[in-house]
């Protein structure tokens, strides 16, 4: 492997989520080359470079930071390669970064990522609930009211909803949420990329129950599938897209141009389509 190099600039390096094996190789060849790196725990990040070999400078860094230890950043940014690292997974994903980004991109100093996991598309991507459309939106509020507020404001939203929850506070989180929602399907997806990675699946009301029995360990995701009437929403959709097709071309022609469009099975569309000129 020959190492790469890099230009001057600020590098948002995405670090594991759990497996250690997660690094990618451009995430290792650029904090090799780094002259700084920006963390939020030089305990947590030292162990990571200490994994990897590697021994840097770290300097600790939040949103919390003064607009002196910002802009100081910035300024090594203009001339030097500068890392900014979270605990883990992607730094500004419920993670400080988004001032110093800002900042930088406002001085003109190039920003590049350097992308890799993230427990959001983590999550996403393998528990089975849908992602055409999602709204993350971090970590409920803790108080039972503001929680309330934010699932009702949320749940306007059709789309699958993403949150970061602890252990302690999913029974109720849960709870709230069968009492708000009804019975959206929900997904707990916890350690993930790690040795008790699970995905668990069911009603909210079911989940609250199995939770608040026994109080998970670790590190979670939950998941809130889209509301039931953007389920239909989106067959409408289909049969609307289908009659207007059907008023220029054969059924068969209708079915192949729909189901590509939709990401559909085309038979599937094509029994609509029969379906529906038979009305
Ligand atoms: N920036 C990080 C990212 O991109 O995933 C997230 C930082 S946030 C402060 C930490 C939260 O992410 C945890 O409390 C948990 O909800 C979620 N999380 C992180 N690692 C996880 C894992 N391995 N499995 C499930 N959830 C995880």
């Amino acid at each position: 492997h020959i190492p790469m190099t890099f230009e001057s600039g600020l590098y948002v390096v995405a670090t594991p989520i759990g497996n250690l094996a997660d690094m990618s190789q451009r995430a290792i060849d650029l904090l090799n080359a780094a002259d700084l790196v920006a963390v939020e725990d030089s305990r947590v990040t030292g162990k990571l470079l200490h994994h990897l070999g590697i021994k840097k400078k770290m300097r600790r860094y939040n949103d919390h930071s003064g607009d002196v230890e910002r802009e100081s950043l910035v300024a090594a940014a203009r001339g030097g390669v500068i890392a900014l690292v979270s605990d883990a997974g992607t730094p500004l994903i419920s993670d400080p970064g988004y001032k110093l980004v800002r900042s930088a991109r406002a001085a003109g100093v190039p920003v590049f990522t350097i992308p890799g996991a993230s427990a959001v598309t983590a999550a996403l991507s393998i528990c089975g609930l849908p992602t055409d459309r999602f709204l993350f939106a971090g970590f409920l509020p803790n108080k039972a009211k503001a929680r309330a507020e934010t699932l009702t404001e949320l749940g306007q939203v059709k789309a699958t909803l993403v949150f970061y929850e602890a252990g302690p506070r999913l029974a109720a989180s849960l709870a709230a949420i069968a009492d708000i929602y009804g019975d959206r399907e929900v997904a707990v997806a916890r350690e993930l990329t790690k040795k008790f990675e699970e995905v668990v699946t069911g009603t909210a009301g079911e989940l609250a129950a199995r939770y608040a029995a026994q109080e998970p360990k670790g590190e979670i995701v939950l998941i809130i599938g889209p509301p039931a009437d953007e389920v239909a929403a989106e067959t409408g959709d289909v049969d609307a897209a289908l009659q207007e097709a059907l008023g220029t071309m054969s059924a068969a022609k209708a079915a192949g141009s729909i189901a590509k469009r939709f990401g559909l099975e085309r038979n599937a569309v094509y029994a609509r389509a029969t379906e529906l000129k038979a009305k």
